[in-house]
């Protein structure tokens, strides 16, 4: 299953659950959390619209190896790690200039064999 139907059929429960068990406490912090929960997946669930995009404000530390969305960079697409003065190179070498959006490199196929 993909991951955006996954992030689906977990908002629906959520959702179900509000419905079925309706509650009228102010502040009550089980609604809070609730309500805070579902924003959370609807987040998630941008970011799968968005194949996993993320702006560089919240890029790792410096050294973890991620994959750079660049304009300026002929592939616009690339893996890359960040040096401790904050310039991006890849794995060859090369500066990457102006990356606009990063993402964690996804996991290799479930059947991905070991070597
Ligand atoms: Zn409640």
């Amino acid at each position: 299953m993909e991951m955006r139907e996954h992030l689906e059929n977990i908002r629906a429960a959520c959702a179900e659950h509000f419905q079925l068990y309706p509650c009228d406490r102010p502040n009550c912090p089980d609604c809070v959390g609730e309500r805070r929960v579902l924003r959370l997946i609807d987040k998630a669930l941008a970011a799968c619209d968005d194949g996993g995009w993320r702006t560089m404000e919240s890029a790792p530390e410096p050294g973890t190896v991620v994959l750079l969305y660049a304009p300026s960079y002929a592939r616009r697409v690339v893996e890359a790690h960040r040096s401790i003065n904050g310039k991006w190179w890849t794995m060859t070498g090369h500066h990457v200039k102006f990356p606009t959006h990063w993402q964690p490199l996804p996991m290799p196929p479930k059947e991905a064999p070991d070597a």
